[in-house]
């Protein structure tokens, strides 16, 4: 008992950091790439397998940098009870009203897909590949991270209400189950007009599911003796307590198709923040190829952020803990 015991403490930890699981942010990042049209889907598909391998990079990165925690998340509902009237889309108004160290404190998401989208513009507009490559796979991590509604709550990992683990359900459990199943033909990407505006409607959107993605499993669970609910599961060589089958298919079912729904907006929206970048830089000609010493200097900081990774204690709020 005790070894089994030994060996949960082990191995649920790295089930408990990622937003969207790896999974999760991997498809969306790669599924954008179909979604752009004709004169950037060539650049992007030369590109595929480095902005879907870096689409978690955001996550690695909370490792080793202190400031990048509330990136991922908005708690929105710290900020009264009509918090998108009560808060400034603006960034600086924002400041203005509540001081930048309470918006750090709360989560940045809106704001800081907002910051990547002009840094990627710059970067078309320079046509410095290397930077508009991790550009693009960071600011998909973002805003994928933007539509998963438990991003967008204090009680982000249902520890408020007894519900702790339900983050990493909904975002990584569900679409590793069903997500083979999902219909990712989102269609065409299209020209984002106000990229601030656009986000923060997503993420509005994101809460407005926040009370479902709650209330069904807790009813469910009231159906539910723990030993139905939970089950142990072999991940590589360790046993790993998950929610089991039966319960995450009512629980999906419950859903309807709310996770679907919302990976399929992710991806439509990271396409199109690509395309829109593209655009207002002038549409840059992206036919060169990364010179040797570009490649090399991307392997380098890959191997520097996976050392961080490994080495280090995640930094700032967990998404779970
Ligand atoms: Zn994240």
């Amino acid at each position: 008992m005790r070894k089994l015991l030994l060996i949960l403490a082990v191995s649920i930890i790295p089930l408990l950091v990622y937003c969207w699981g790896f999974y999760g942010h991997k498809s969306i990042n790669r599924v954008a790439v179909y979604t752009l049209p004709s004169e950037l889907a060539g650049f992007y598909k030369q590109h595929i397998e480095y902005v879907t391998s870096h689409a978690v990079d955001p996550d690695m990165r909370r490792y080793a940098v202190k400031e990048e925690a509330p990136r991922h998340y908005i708690d929105i509902d710290h900020y009264g009870e009509n918090p998108f009237e009560n808060v400034p889309r603006k960034w600086d108004e924002a400041v203005e009203k509540f001081t930048e160290d309470t918006l750090q404190s709360y989560g940045i998401v809106p704001w800081h897909i907002e910051r990547m989208y002009f840094r990627l513009v710059s970067a078309f507009r320079k046509k410095d590949i290397p930077y508009i490559l991790k550009t693009s796979a960071d600011i998909g991590h973002y805003i994928a991270d933007a539509h998963v509604p438990l991003h967008t709550t204090e009680n982000y990992n249902g520890q408020l209400t007894n519900q702790k683990g339900i983050h990493g359900f909904w975002e990584s459990r569900l679409p590793e189950l069903y997500a083979e199943d999902y219909d990712f033909f989102v269609g065409k990407a299209h020209k984002i007009d106000d990229p601030l505006n656009f986000i923060w409607d997503e993420v509005q959107k994101s809460n407005a599911a926040v009370d479902s993605v709650l209330h069904f499993e807790r009813d469910l669970t009231a159906d539910y003796p723990s030993d139905r609910k939970y089950a142990y599961e072999e991940k590589g060589a360790t046993m790993m307590k998950t929610y089991s089958r039966d319960f995450s298919q009512e629980y999906h079912l419950m859903l309807d198709g709310m996770v679907e729904r919302r990976m399929r907006s992710a991806i439509i929206a990271v396409g199109s923040f690509w395309y829109s970048a593209w655009v207002e830089a002038g549409q840059p000609d992206l036919n060169t190829p990364l010179t040797a010493e570009q490649v090399l200097q991307l392997e380098q900081d890959k191997k520097e952020l996976e050392a961080q990774y490994n080495g280090n204690k995640i930094l700032g709020r967990e998404h779970e803990d």
